[in-house]
């Protein structure tokens, strides 16, 4: 591998021949715990992330072209650094992002091996060159479906699971046989190192991956430069930006967009379980995921008692930074506090009840309350865009029913959860929920279930990752069809002279099913099939 060393805070000018330019652009990264700065990182230009993707590009035909238990054997050995590294990688993820060492030990660092045993063992299956049925009305053919790789992939990950959301689109890429320019956020630059350092040590052929380190700008290159797809993690407004650069190729793009995923509290619950799913499923990686709970639909018959246990345990989160071993850490960018703070602001203005939290904590750091609102309503900000942040809003429903149609009045549709002791009708309520992803009686663990496709619909994204066709998406897909050449000619072919009625009886075998017609019909081109002298 190279371009892929860890971005060492850095004060250096680009390397390269004509290094005598202006001097390197540097991101400044601070402590979200403490406000310390923790190092300047180097931001690529346009002719790094070029060279970048011309180095994936002279990879690709080697990597594509290595025998597939040999691509799986290399890539499984990033199993045995996760386990040796894991650790150290953990404390770094958790530097960086503020987010708790537990969660990023399990939540980010640990679905990457469960994910990758996935991959490693479905790919031989699902990449094989396979037959399938073909109609009689095509005699002596045979049909087959192959996968190849689509070439160099560029992708695109965000900032809130900075480890996780950069490793598994570059596995899911390399097993297909891929290479990869991957661009990570500049709000962690320090997990983009880590992800550096792993890829380092995994033996690669040079250029299969590479990374390119930096901000929006980096990416934008990226999106312009000569790759064959896209994958992109992030926010709708820059997914715009990315599927748009992709239409000017025009490339295959994915988007992994953001969320508002509902959870629906229907009276038959377990309570006791559904209340502590809102508060994890909201205060998880402090509501920066793109899963997190967003909205919490409460039939209105268990609304208070349900309300009441949700307050008894958010009051009991613990807030502070990963030395501190608590539940919650602080908000990982800067802006994003400025947008919780809003919403929050907005919807007690707009009539929203604030039960607990509201405000920012009096220390040092991006630290926000966990806060809960009730009374929330379908005109608030805080019900419409993604708040992104540790906040239950509360909205209490007539019915399932009234639920289900809130829940889908949404720019949104990535993951929600539906809560009953009736898994029957879990699962019809789910099937209604338009959304990617959907649990019963869980709330975000569905996205480490390794075979579940992973995606949203409407302005969560377009496409699929994770389970097959997290393999199958970065794959374009050939069919074959076969014939012996036995035959001189086919019936369809050239002359046409005297095939009129043949070919009317041929259609009436095939759209009205008739093997008499069907037969008939050839019998007669056939007849015709010589070419006269
Ligand atoms: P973002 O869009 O600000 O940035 C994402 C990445 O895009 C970063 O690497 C950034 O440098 C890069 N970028 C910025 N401008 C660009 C441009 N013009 N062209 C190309 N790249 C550019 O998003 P973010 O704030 O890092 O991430 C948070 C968002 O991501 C939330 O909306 C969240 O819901 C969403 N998200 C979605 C998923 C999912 O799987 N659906 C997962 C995690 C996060």
């Amino acid at each position: 591998m190279s371009a892929s060393k860890t971005p060492a805070p850095a004060s250096s000018t680009p390397a390269g021949p004509d290094k005598a330019v202006s001097p390197r652009r540097l991101i400044e990264k601070l402590s979200p715990v403490s406000g310390a700065k923790l190092g300047d990182f180097p931001v690529a230009d346009e002719a790094e992330v070029a060279a970048a993707v011309a180095r994936a590009r002279a990879a690709f035909p080697g990597w594509r072209d290595t025998p597939l238990a040999t691509r799986v054997e290399l890539l499984g050995r990033v199993k045995q650094v996760l386990a040796e590294h894991g650790e150290h990688y953990a404390r770094k993820i958790s530097e960086d992002t503020g987010k708790p060492t537990f969660e990023a030990t399990v939540t980010e660092i640990g679905a990457v091996p469960l994910l990758l045993d996935y991959m490693l063992r479905r790919a031989p299956v699902l990449l094989r060159r396979r037959k399938v049925p073909t109609p009689i009305v095509l005699p002596g053919k045979a049909g087959f479906i192959e996968h190849f790789p689509r070439g160099v992939v560029g992708i695109i990950s965000p900032w809130n699971f900075p480890f996780q959301l950069a490793v598994a689109p570059v596995l899911s890429a390399l097993i297909g046989g891929n290479t990869v320019v991957l661009k990570q956020s500049e709000i962690t630059p320090i997990v983009a190192g880590v992800v550096a350092d792993l890829f380092s040590r995994i033996g690669l052929p040079a250029g299969v991956v590479e990374i390119v380190h930096g901000d929006g700008s980096t990416g934008a290159a990226l999106t312009r430069a000569e790759v064959d797809m896209l994958f992109f993690t992030g926010s709708v407004a820059t997914g715009r930006k990315v599927m748009a650069a992709a239409a000017q190729r025009p490339i295959p793009v994915e988007l992994e967009l953001g969320g508002k995923d509902a959870m629906i509290v229907c009276a038959d619950a377990n309570l006791e379980r559904a209340a502590e799913a809102a508060v994890w499923g909201s205060l998880v990686n402090c509501g920066q995921a793109c899963v997190s709970v967003e909205r919490i639909f409460v039939v209105d018959a268990i609304h208070d008692r349900f309300v009441e246990m949700v307050r008894e345990r958010v009051a009991k989160v613990t807030v502070g930074g990963p030395e501190e071993q608590a539940d919650m850490g602080p908000l990982t960018s800067a802006a994003q506090l400025g947008i919780v703070e809003r919403h929050v602001n907005s919807a007690v203005a707009a009539g929203a009840k604030l039960v607990f939290g509201g405000e920012r904590l009096q220390r040092e750091g991006q630290f926000f309350a966990p806060t809960l609102l009730t009374g929330v309503t379908p005109e608030m900000e805080i019900f419409r865009e993604e708040t992104f942040g540790p906040v239950l809003p509360v909205i209490r429903v007539r019915d399932e029913d009234e639920a289900v149609r809130l829940a889908n009045a949404s720019e949104y549709g990535l993951a929600g959860s539906v809560w009953t002791r009736d898994i029957d009708k879990g699962l019809r309520l789910a099937s209604r929920l338009e959304s990617g992803q959907v649990s019963i009686n869980d709330v975000i663990q569905s996205v480490g279930h390794p075979a579940l496709p992973f995606g949203g619909v409407r302005s969560s994204g377009i496409g699929r990752y994770h389970g097959d066709e997290g393999i199958l998406a970065f794959m374009n897909t050939r069919g074959i069809m076969v014939d012996r050449g036995w035959l001189n000619q086919e019936p369809l072919w050239f002359p046409y002279a005297g095939k009129v009625s043949h070919g009317f009886e041929l259609l009436k075998g095939i759209a009205g099913s008739s093997l008499g017609s069907l037969v008939k019909g050839f019998l007669g081109l056939r007849k015709k099939m010589t070419r006269p002298k």
